[in-house]
């Protein structure tokens, strides 16, 4: 079925099952429109809604997907807490100017029997690949499926998970999908904390300390560039992000913006500062140009 979303909201079509997805998405190709796909999580914020903008600029049609997937999430991970609000997502989304959400469920997505994965090695080892093992192996996997489902000629991601912006890169070249991925700036509060849905979880003074992440990368990525020795350069951030208040620190690392190799020596090309730490039960991460 589709359903529209909201009442008295401008009303944007829902699809849940595959069929749905595709009557709608082959209707668009027979007219020669093209189609852009913003997978999300759900939980939206003017982030993710800068994604779906940049997508309109690129294609005719966007589709934003909404589906918290479970094989991302770690055990001991936030999966059953995660913030969900389908209604809300729909109304930004449509004033956002998507034409189609796309919102499977689980059982859609990983019917009984589903035995298949994707492994993208290299980008998905070290950061966050370290830290929580079969993320990115998740990520791979239910992207490679909305972009089977969807068939989109674009694809944006947020520079906001930016190992997962080369991993899902990676994807896309080596199994020659015929789709442009493009990354997207992250956007920021006023104060510079990098919108996130987990922001939610911070308590008010953990929120108040929060933007301490991003002056420190700044700080750090300043540094650097004045000639400072990458390895005290980081060992300070670790220190300063600890004294404000973050711990642990899973890590503040300098690597190569393309390939995420570590950098001993400031970047002679784009390298990228990369962060994650925790603030009370709620992991931050963070990236920096530099
Ligand atoms: P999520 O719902 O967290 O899985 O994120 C969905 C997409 O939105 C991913 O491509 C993220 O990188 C992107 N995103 C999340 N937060 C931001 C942000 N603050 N700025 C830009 N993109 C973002």
């Amino acid at each position: 079925m589709i359903s529209d979303s909201l009442e008295g909201v401008r009303a944007l079509p829902i699809a849940r099952s595959v069929s749905d997805l595709r009557a709608i998405v082959d209707g668009w190709k027979a007219e020669g429109l093209r189609v852009g796909l913003v997978p999300t999580m759900g939980a939206l914020h003017a982030g993710h809604l800068s994604l779906v903008r940049l997508a309109l600029s690129k294609v005719d049609r966007v589709v934003a997907s909404v589906f918290v997937n479970p094989t991302q999430f770690g055990p001991n991970e936030d999966f059953a807490a995660y913030p969900r609000d389908e209604a809300a997502d729909a109304a930004k989304l449509g004033g956002a100017g998507a034409h189609l959400l796309y919102a499977p469920d689980v059982a859609g997505m990983y019917p009984p029997g589903f035995s298949t994965a994707i492994t993208v090695s290299g980008v998905s080892s070290g950061l966050c690949g370290d830290l929580r093992p079969g993320h990115f192996q998740g990520v791979a996997t239910v992207v490679a499926k909305l972009f089977l489902r969807v068939r989109p000629d674009v694809a944006v991601f947020g520079e906001k998970d930016y190992q997962q912006l080369l991993v899902l890169k990676r994807l896309v070249s080596d199994l020659d999908l015929a789709i442009e991925v493009i990354g997207a700036p992250i956007v920021r509060e006023t104060d510079g904390l990098a919108l996130s849905s987990r922001n939610a979880y911070l308590s008010a003074e953990q929120r108040a300390l929060a933007p301490g992440l991003y002056r420190t990368l700044r700080r750090v990525g300043a540094d650097i560039l004045g000639g400072g020795r990458v390895d005290d350069c980081l060992a300070w951030g670790i220190d300063e992000l600890k004294a404000l208040g973050f711990g642990p620190v899973d890590y503040l690392d300098l690597r190569d913006g393309a390939t995420l190799e570590r950098l001993d020596d400031a970047p002679e090309g784009p390298g990228r500062l990369l962060c994650a730490a925790y603030l009370g039960k709620t992991r931050l991460i963070d990236n920096l140009g530099v």
